[in-house]
């Protein structure tokens, strides 16, 4: 059986490892994005399909038997694109997900990146973790200092907002030089769930932690680890032969 592993993530690359070392014919999906990106165990492909339709020639085009949605937890389109193509096709599909970060009573949670932003005070000097396709909500808070710390160049950046261009994973000890070397007294996030680092030192040192939640994800199974996805596939296969 041929499969598709959406991609973008440490998990994806991590299954598409797995995957290779089982045997199977796995084909990632890259959206693009990342300039950089990092290597993966098994063949890809790059860039969007073209909406639902073009994902469905896609998987009909290639002979896609089974596909393993592995984008992050905050791709609030891929997803559901890959429910609407696959349920119209009669492809099973996966959702794999990190588990979100349980929040913490200290912790300030927020439905949207705009809320979060708003409820920051004037003055605050910032550390903002939430990713560079929204950057408008800081923009309009002139009275902040933001450090924004992404992958790629988000390009000109106004004088209150100071770019932080790294790739993860960091320690524990960066992210503490990271919050010291600013005075940084707020971090947002959003709840991606995974390593800590940035929150155990945003704790240690007393930063307060502002938490964008989960867009809802699309109906249909779910898993939460590489182990979990692997045992899906084995009995799709079985049940698919
Ligand atoms: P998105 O909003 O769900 O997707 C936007 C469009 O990008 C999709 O409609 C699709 O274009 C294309 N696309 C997304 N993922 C793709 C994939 N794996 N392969 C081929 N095309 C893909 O996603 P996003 O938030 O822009 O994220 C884009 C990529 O970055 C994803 O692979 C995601 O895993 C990764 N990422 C996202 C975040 C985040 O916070 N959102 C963080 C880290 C990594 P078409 O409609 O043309 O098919």
């Amino acid at each position: 059986m041929k499969l598709l592993l959406l991609g973008g993530t440490m998990e994806a690359r991590h299954l598409a490892a797995r995957l290779v070392a089982l045997d199977y014919d796995v084909t990632v999906s890259l959206a693009g994005l990342t300039r950089t990106p990092q290597e993966y165990k098994a063949p890809t492909r790059t860039g969007g399909f073209g909406g639902i339709e073009g994902l469905s020639n896609w998987l009909t085009g290639n002979g896609i038997g089974a596909v393993i949605d592995a984008t992050h937890p905050f791709a609030d389109q891929m997803p559901w694109h890959a429910f609407q193509a696959t349920q119209a096709l009669d492809v099973p599909r996966l959702r794999l997900c990190r588990p979100p970060w349980p929040l913490s009573a200290d912790w300030h949670a927020h439905e949207t990146l705009a809320s979060a932003v708003a409820a920051l005070p004037s003055g605050g000097r910032i550390l903002a973790t939430t990713g560079q396709d929204q950057l408008q909500p800081y923009m309009d808070r002139t009275d902040l200092a933001v450090w924004l710390r992404t992958i790629e160049d988000p390009g000109p950046l106004p004088g209150h907002i100071s770019l932080v261009q790294a790739r993860p994973p960091f320690t524990i000890e960066e992210e503490r030089d990271l919050l010291a070397n600013h005075g940084i007294t707020h971090l947002t996030t959003k709840n991606s769930g995974g390593d800590r680092s940035k929150l155990d030192a945003a704790e240690a040192v007393s930063v307060a932690i502002h938490v964008i939640a989960r867009p809802a994800p699309p109906p249909g199974p779910s898993a939460e680890s590489l182990e979990e996805a692997v045992a899906w596939l084995a009995q799709t296969v079985a049940s698919n032969p």
